[in-house]
């Protein structure tokens, strides 16, 4: 049996995502179990292995349409976007105690068709053929929430349609604006940029990744 430094090999241990996997390591260490991803195209952010808080709302009837769209949750986003968010994620996590929660990934090309046939609306969703930045993996849909895991007020829930959840409409409560305002900051800060409408959308548009239509295996 080889040991690699400081770290004990364990048949026991837990599925290795990539993440956790050094990008210096001299030689990768072999995955225990083998991950059902092209890791070239995609990594997937779990909670276990990175701290970030998983409500993917898309994946349970939880959402404006009522209905389940995805049929598991898992949260997957191209491997520049997924780093930068663990990395944010560390770093507020040990400065402010705050972590990031997301409500929505890279949804697949079928997921967005589905979504569009339940809601054939441009203001709510974006056409299938035009695609938007959640179909090439580069965008997400987060908030912060405390220690505790408690969300901060952000002053609508997400996916609420309307001028309250507006990022260029500064009436409201103090404290909304100011955790906008921090989340905003926080995103701009590792190069991701928000849309007017939505305060919970930022996506990173100086990566390149077409849209897709892989969609992540479910367990049985
Ligand atoms: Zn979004």
């Amino acid at each position: 049996m080889i040991f690699y430094s400081g770290c004990k090999q364990d048949q026991s241990a837990p599925v290795v995502n990539d993440l956790a996997i050094p990008n210096d390591s001299i030689e990768p260490r072999k995955p225990r179990i083998k991950l059902d991803y092209d890791t070239s195209q995609w990594l997937e952010i779990t909670t276990e292995h990175t701290g970030i808080l998983l409500d993917l709302r898309y994946a349970s009837e939880n959402n404006f349409t009522n209905q389940k769209i995805y049929d598991c949750p898992r949260c997957f986003l191209r491997p520049a976007v997924a780093k930068k968010l663990v990395q944010l994620n560390r770093g507020i996590n040990t400065r402010y105690g705050l972590s990031l929660k997301l409500f929505d990934c890279y949804r697949p090309g079928p997921y967005q068709q589905k979504l569009w046939d339940i809601k054939p609306d441009p203001s709510y969703v974006t056409p299938p053929a035009k695609g938007s930045m959640h179909n090439k993996g580069l965008a997400i849909d987060v908030t912060l929430v405390d220690e505790k895991g408690k969300e901060l007020n952000m002053g609508t829930g997400y996916d609420f349609f309307g001028e309250a959840a507006h990022t260029d409409n500064f009436d409201l409560p103090e404290e909304v604006l100011r955790n906008r305002k921090v989340l905003k900051a926080m995103m701009e800060e590792i190069g991701f940029k928000g849309i007017r409408t939505e305060w919970w959308h930022f996506s990173l548009r100086e990566v390149q990744g077409e849209l897709s239509d892989w969609t992540w295996n479910c367990p049985d």
